[in-house]
């Protein structure tokens, strides 16, 4: 008898994209299994770039210091280029991350350990349980169309088999130094599949509410839902070594783009530990024949089967000494000998896209399962993070029946969108960093990859790859009729309010510094909104001890929130606390020692059943002792006479402005009607309080608390 069990989600493959799943449902108390087909988590070598957005991600579930204390922070990039001699020289400097884009800039660090700061988080939030379960594979996939809309169903069925040992050991732990070619090229993943499922006892069939296909570039799950990648293969084939350098060149802590004239290009990427990361492009490859199959299993045709004409590259044939000797090649005249030699890999570019990420919003597929691109741009591992980062929350709130499915079609809608912006970022990027460099004058000519168009992209590229200008569209879950629309500083179409005309609504709210009203301690805001599957409404109330009107509105929201009319009481479970779903932060732009906290109505300090009061809520956008004055209001760009309400997602994008009153309030309460399951009846709504109580001379309800 197989056995066969229930399971809310099943999250196939844990690398970066599926252990930033699995840590939303750890935190967000969902019932999941994680499962990976290797035996063990990996210890040297791949991704190793953390972009800005991603350490604002870290930071909001408590890790984000260490990725600061582990990392290497690169600051700089130096652009090399050849003269007319066939040496090189460094024909500029700039920062790596764009100055004042986020208050994190780029770090460096192998992959393996952040996925195991992830898995150290999962154990906290789930005591122990939660855990990765190795070596485990799917063998077959079926989706129940007839449930597929029932909330309460287990629509999709999948066959586990457990491997053994020996079938999953990762082919990077039979060489003497770490590798990954294992990973590249036709990848491991089709020897499992013709061993075939074995003993009953290896097997267990899962019905599951959700499945995520996390499971990389070969996934199986995309092709069980029968999803073909779109796109191409390149020419350029690249080597990796992760080493210790010895070498005069000036330049070897710094990231650099180095164009030699004849021999190729290295992007330099300095690491923890005193290593240093080569990407190089080989010129000359052996290539193995016998490639065809490797063609038909990857499903591409077209482009790619031209490319392979050739053959694949031979990766047997490439080794830390092949690398080496085309690096020496382009960094001539400099020297450079290496020692320490940690990991290695090749890999051929292949630029793919997934045309769907869903099949009936039930099985999902993120991560490199939908997207491939070359590594240089650091982008693969932030992205795929930053998909199930988007999706996680969506799932835990429609299983704890906070929210209707229909917010799932938005996880395709924001998510393509980012998809396909990485891959023509890359396919730009990757052609003038692999082409071959023009000496000052031979553009005009058509000869050669202009090297200032190239600068133009890396500075431009800086910022897509910071992660921050991500720009989700109007939707259920992003109101961007609540703002105008506008340009952004580089002409993108964008919608801000001109309540806060720095805020753009669908983009991540950036954090700024602010002090606490009780205790004087200056806290960066968006460590006060973490990643805890809760909304945030920000009430920027303004100078409201300086402004009657403002100071009426307080008083009016104070009562508001405290009666039963409260839209954020609608969408709390019975029971639970009132901020559990919804939370409102207070920032003021008054004399923080000029104002008290009874000033605030108790509904901004909520005391719980014994009395404890929550101190956490409000704030001052004012000077603190030590950290000086964080400016929020002009960061934000709202006037401290007018005020807004900022309303914030579970994964901290901002989705509506609104202004402060009633009307702010009702429009609030029609967006998160347009996907909120009312959790308390009956509820109230303004309108019935109006017609029940009367309003007052600003048209407000008057208010039976
Ligand atoms: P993966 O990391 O591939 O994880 C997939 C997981 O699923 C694996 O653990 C695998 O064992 C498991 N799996 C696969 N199939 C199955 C199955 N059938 N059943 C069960 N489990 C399965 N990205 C960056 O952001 N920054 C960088 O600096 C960077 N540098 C890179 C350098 C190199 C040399 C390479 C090769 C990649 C680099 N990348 C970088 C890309 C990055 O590694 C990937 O984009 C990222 O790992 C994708 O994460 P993922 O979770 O989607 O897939």
């Amino acid at each position: 008898m197989v056995k066969e069990s229930n399971v809310d989600v099943l999250i196939v493959g844990a690398g970066p994209a599926g252990l930033m799943a699995a840590n939303w449902f750890a935190r967000t108390g969902v019932n999941y299994r994680i499962i990976d087909k290797r035996s063990s988590e990996i210890f040297a070598g791949q991704a190793d770039g953390l972009q800005c957005r991603t350490l604002e991600v870290f930071q909001s579930f408590g890790f984000g210091d260490r990725a600061l204390k582990e990392a290497n922070h690169m600051l700089e990039i130096s652009f090399w280029e050849p003269n007319a001699d066939g040496g090189l020289y460094r024909s500029a400097r700039i920062a790596d991350s764009i100055p004042g884009i986020s208050r994190f800039q780029q770090v460096v660090l192998h992959q393996g350990r952040i996925e195991a700061w992830f898995t150290d988080a999962i154990r906290k939030w789930t005591g122990g349980r939660g855990k990765v379960e190795r070596p485990v594979l799917p063998v077959s996939l079926e989706i129940d169309e007839s449930k597929v809309e029932d909330p309460s169903a287990y629509p999709v069925s999948v066959m586990l088999k457990t491997l053994s040992e020996n079938a999953s050991l990762p082919e990077q732990f039979g060489a003497k130094v770490a590798n990954g070619l294992f990973r590249q090229f036709e990848g491991d993943q089709e020897k499992y599949y013709k061993d075939g499922p074995s003993e009953d006892g290896d097997l267990e069939l899962v019905h599951a509410k959700y499945v995520l296909g996390c499971d990389g570039a070969h996934s199986w799950v995309r092709k069980q839902l029968g999803i073909e990648m779109e796109g191409e293969s390149t020419d350029y084939v690249w080597g990796v070594l992760d080493s210790v350098p010895i070498t005069d060149f000036p330049d070897i802590r710094n990231r650099c783009a180095i164009h030699s004239l004849d021999s190729g290009s290295i992007m330099v990427i300095p690491r923890e530990q005193g290593l240093v990361r080569l990407y190089i492009q080989l010129r000359e490859t052996p290539r193995d024949p016998n490639t065809k199959a490797a063609t038909e299993l990857d499903g591409n045709k077209g482009k790619e089967a031209q490319v392979l004409e050739k053959g694949r590259v031979d990766r047997s044939k490439i080794t830390p000494e092949v690398i080496l000797s085309n690096a020496r090649k382009i960094l001539h005249p400099y020297k450079l000998d290496i020692t320490d030699v940690k990991w290695y890999t090749a890999y051929q570019i292949g630029q793919r896209v997934s045309p769907a990420f869903h099949k009936f919003n039930r099985v999902f597929i993120s991560g490199d399962a939908c997207h491939t691109h070359s590594p240089k741009a650091g982008q693969g591992m932030n992205v795929s993070m930053m998909d199930t980062f988007n999706l996680g929350w969506k799932i835990a709130h429609v299983l704890k029946g906070l929210a209707t499915r229909d917010i799932l079609a938005t996880y395709e809608s924001e998510r393509l969108q980012v998809a396909r912006d990485l891959i023509a970022f890359d396919h730009k990027f990757s052609r003038l960093f692999s082409g071959k460099p023009a000496l000052p004058g031979a553009v005009s000519k058509g000869e050669g990859v202009s090297l200032d168009e190239f600068h133009a992209v890396f500075e431009k590229g800086n910022e897509f790859a910071s992660g921050t200008i991500v720009d989700y569209n109007n939707s259920l879950l992003v109101d961007k009729a609540s703002g105008q629309p506008a340009a952004s500083a580089d002409g993108t179409p964008v919608s801000i309010s001109p309540l806060a005309t720095k805020v753009l609504i669908g983009r991540r709210f950036d954090s700024a510094k602010v002090v606490n009203q009780s205790d004087a301690h200056p806290w960066h805001l968006c460590d006060r909104a973490l990643s805890d599957g809760r909304w945030r409404i920000i009430n920027f109330c303004g100078a409201f001890k300086t402004h009657v009107a403002l100071n009426n509105e307080l008083l009016w929201l104070g009562q508001y929130l405290a009666s039963d009319a409260s839209f954020i009481k609608k969408y709390t479970p019975p029971g639970a606390k009132v901020d559990s779903v919804i939370e409102v932060l207070t920032v003021h732009a008054s004399k923080r020692v000029e104002t008290e906290w009874d000033d605030f109505p108790l509904a901004f300090r909520p005391r719980d059943a014994i009395g404890r009061m929550d101190y956490w809520k409000i704030y001052a956008d004012d000077e603190s002792f030590h950290e000086g004055h964080g400016h929020a209001y002009e960061k934000y760009g709202i006037d401290p006479a007018v005020g807004a309400f900022v309303v914030l997602r579970p994964d901290g994008y901002v989705a509506q402005v609104e202004p402060l009153g009633a009307d702010g309030v009702k429009n609030m309460a029609k967006f998160f009607d347009g996907f909120m399951i009312a959790q308390t009846m009956p509820s109230r709504r303004m309108d019935d309080e109006i017609e029940t109580y009367g309003a007052d001379s600003y048209g407000r309800p008057l208010l039976a608390v």
